[in-house]
């Protein structure tokens, strides 16, 4: 069967065995300053019957998907009719499936009432990931991410009190030099609130003809380096005051160094060991060795 996969598909680490189904291809919003994963693709809604034939295709080889996720990059945007079908057809079509996962930005979660989430969620959707970037308004304006810090809280506890774990993302570095401490404070504030099931942060690298570059070879936005990327992270650990349980990492290829472990219980067991990583530089991953 011909299948058609415009652009790059992305996924997030933990859904590295996972099924990858595209459903749409881009991103609907597709407008935040630091992005260019989809800088060279036309957003669009893939067909439903074509879809339909790929999950009809995989499941004649392989019977035993018990993951799937559902690219490209906020597949939440499609209509609740939209994905019911999908879902309906992965779980009849795959008997052991466990859970389909989901790329959501604030406004597609908020666009569906909590009925039509707990109908996704009865259909075994039940982790989304929401790139919350920084809890600062004024970073999240400047970085053009369409929403503001109160509507992904609203949308990560709308998605949760549906059956729908969140897994949310910080990016390091989004508020420069300038607003490191802001960025940091009211990231872990605004994370806090949402308290959601899965807390991860990146660091900022800087993609090459994105908004954010073009301010950063005009002088108007700075990189930060690797020990100051570690303070902030140190910052963020610190000012978080989450219920949980919510299981925090820091392990993707772009951080300077990995922590891992369950918040509250294991707060101070990580800030003690970015508090060894700001004094020990051998302990962080080389420039040449961080990736997205
Ligand atoms: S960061 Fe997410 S919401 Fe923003 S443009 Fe990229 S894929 Fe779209």
């Amino acid at each position: 069967m011909y299948v058609r996969r415009p652009g790059i598909v992305i996924r997030p680490p933990s859904e590295a065995g996972s099924f990858l189904l595209q459903v749409t291809y881009g991103c609907s919003h597709n407008h935040c300053a630091f992005c260019g994963t989809y800088m060279f693709t036309r957003f669009a809604r893939r067909p439903l019957d074509e879809i339909l034939a790929e999950i009809e295709a995989t499941a004649r080889y392989n019977q035993g998907v018990r993951r799937a996720f559902l690219c490209d990059g906020d597949a939440m945007c499609l209509d609740t009719a939209e994905l019911i079908p999908i879902l309906d057809r992965l779980n009849e079509s795959f008997p052991r499936l466990e859970r389909v996962g989901i790329y959501a930005n604030a406004a597609n979660v908020l666009s569906k009432t909590p009925a039509d989430l707990e109908s996704l969620s009865a259909r075994k959707l039940t982790i989304g990931y929401l790139g919350l970037e920084s809890g600062n308004d004024e970073i999240l304006k400047r970085m053009r991410k369409g929403s503001n810090a109160d509507e992904m809280v609203t949308a990560v506890r709308r998605a949760q009190a549906a059956g729908i774990d969140m897994s949310v993302i910080v990016l390091l570095g989004l508020g420069a030099y300038e607003m490191s401490r802001e960025h940091a404070r009211d990231s872990a504030l605004v994370a806090s609130r949402m308290n959601p099931r899965y807390l991860s942060a990146l660091t900022l690298m800087l993609i090459p003809k994105t908004a954010l570059h073009a301010r950063y070879r005009k002088g108007e936005f700075e990189v930060m380096d690797a020990r100051s990327i570690l303070q902030e992270l140190r910052w963020f650990l610190q000012d978080m005051d989450v219920p949980g349980p919510c299981m925090f990492r820091t392990n993707h290829a772009s951080n300077y160094l990995p922590v891992a472990g369950d918040l509250p219980r294991d707060k101070e067991r990580m800030l003690a060991i970015i508090d060894r990583g700001l004094a020990d530089s051998s302990m962080w991953r080389p420039e040449s060795r961080r990736a997205l």
